[in-house]
C-alpha cells in the first residue's frame, strides 16, 4: 500500500496566513517540511481521505491526481476537512469527466449532509453520497474500510480504518483519546495495524488534549493500549499528525519532542511504502 499525507496541519494551516506568532515566524523561517496545509490524505493514489479546500490547489500542484481519485472517505463536516462547495466544480459545465464513473463520498449522515446541497454535482450524479454507520465495515474497490465513532465536537465525526487485505492502516484524526465502544471493537476484532497515524493538535503540551483532539502524551497512551491488545504489528510504524500552530513550531523541533515518544512526526507530501 502507498499512503501519502497530502496536508497535516490543523484548520489554521501552519504557519497561520494571518499569524505573527513566534511558532509561525519559526515555521516560515524553515520552510519546507514546516509548511503545512488542511488535514488530507491519499491511499495508492486512488482512495482519498478528506477533501479540504487546498484539494484543488493540490491537484494544480501535481501532488494529487484527481482524475485517478473516485472514492473518498470524508472523516467530518469542519472546513478543514470537508469543503463542500468544492464539489460543485464537478457539476456539467464546470468540468467534463474523461468517463461517467461519479466520486463518491463516504460519511456519517450528518458528515455529508452539507454535500447534499451541491444540487448540481448531485443531480447530475456526477457524485454520490454514502452513508457509512460506525463499526459497520464497507468495500469501496479493494479495501475493506471500517469507521469508528470520533471523539471530537463535530456531530457524526468518524475515523477509518483502511485494509487491502495485506495492510492495514489507521487514520485518527480529528479524535481525542478514543471512546470504550472503540476499545472493546479492538479487544474483540484486533486489527493488525501496520501503520496509526494519531490527531496530534496539542503537540508536546503537557496537559489537555484527551478530548476532542489529542496531544503527544495521550498518543503514547493509545499506542500502548493498542499494543497491549495486539493490535499492532511489530514493525508497525507510528506517526503523529494534524498540527496547530499554538503547539507546533517547525517540523525539526517537533521531531525532536515526537522521537522520545517513539513517533515519527508527518509532513505534507510525506509518502511511505507499506509491505510492497
Ligand atoms: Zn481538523
Ligand atoms: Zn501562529
Ligand atoms: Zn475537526
Amino acid at each position: 500500500m502507498k499512503f501519502k499525507f497530502l496536508g497535516t496541519a490543523a484548520a489554521e494551516g501552519v504557519p497561520g496566513p494571518f499569524c505573527a506568532c513566534e511558532n509561525c515566524r519559526l515555521a516560515r523561517e524553515e520552510g519546507g517540511r514546516s509548511i503545512r496545509g488542511r488535514s488530507q490524505a491519499l491511499v495508492d493514489d486512488c482512495l482519498l481521505i478528506d477533501f479540504p479546500a487546498d484539494t484543488a490547489y493540490r491537484a494544480w500542484l501535481g501532488q494529487l491526481d484527481l482524475l485517478k481519485v473516485k472514492h473518498c472517505l470524508v472523516t467530518h463536516n469542519h472546513q478543514d476537512h470537508l469543503y463542500p462547495e468544492e464539489a460543485a466544480m464537478l457539476q456539467p459545465g464546470f468540468s467534463h469527466p474523461a468517463d461517467d464513473v461519479p466520486l463518491t463520498f463516504y460519511g456519517t449522515a450528518d458528515t455529508l449532509a452539507p454535500l447534499k446541497k451541491q444540487k448540481g454535482a448531485v443531480e447530475s450524479g456526477r457524485i454520490v453520497l454514502r452513508e457509512v454507520v460506525p463499526f459497520e465495515s464497507f468495500t469501496v474497490m479493494n479495501y475493506t474500510v471500517t469507521a469508528f465513532p470520533a471523539n471530537h465536537g463535530a456531530v457524526g465525526s468518524a475515523f477509518y480504518q483502511i485494509s487491502d487485505g495485506k495492510t492495514t492502516v489507521l487514520y485518527a484524526h480529528d479524535t481525542g483519546y478514543f471512546f470504550e465502544d472503540v476499545w472493546q471493537w479492538m479487544e474483540s476484532n484486533k486489527p493488525q495495524y501496520d501503520m496509526i497515524t494519531l490527531d496530534c493538535t496539542g503537540g508536546a503540551f503537557p496537559e489537555g488534549f484527551r478530548d476532542g483532539h489529542m496531544r503527544l502524551g495521550v498518543n503514547r497512551e493509545v499506542a500502548d493500549r493498542l499494543d497491549e491488545l495486539g493490535c499492532l504489528k511489530p514493525t508497525a510504524r507510528l506517526f503523529v499528525n494534524h498540527f496547530t500552530h499554538n503547539c507546533v513550531s517547525t517540523h525539526s523541533e517537533l521531531c525532536i519532542h515526537a522521537d522520545k515518544l517513539g513517533f515519527e512526526v508527518s509532513y505534507d507530501g510525506c509518502e511511505l511504502l507499506l509491505n510492497t
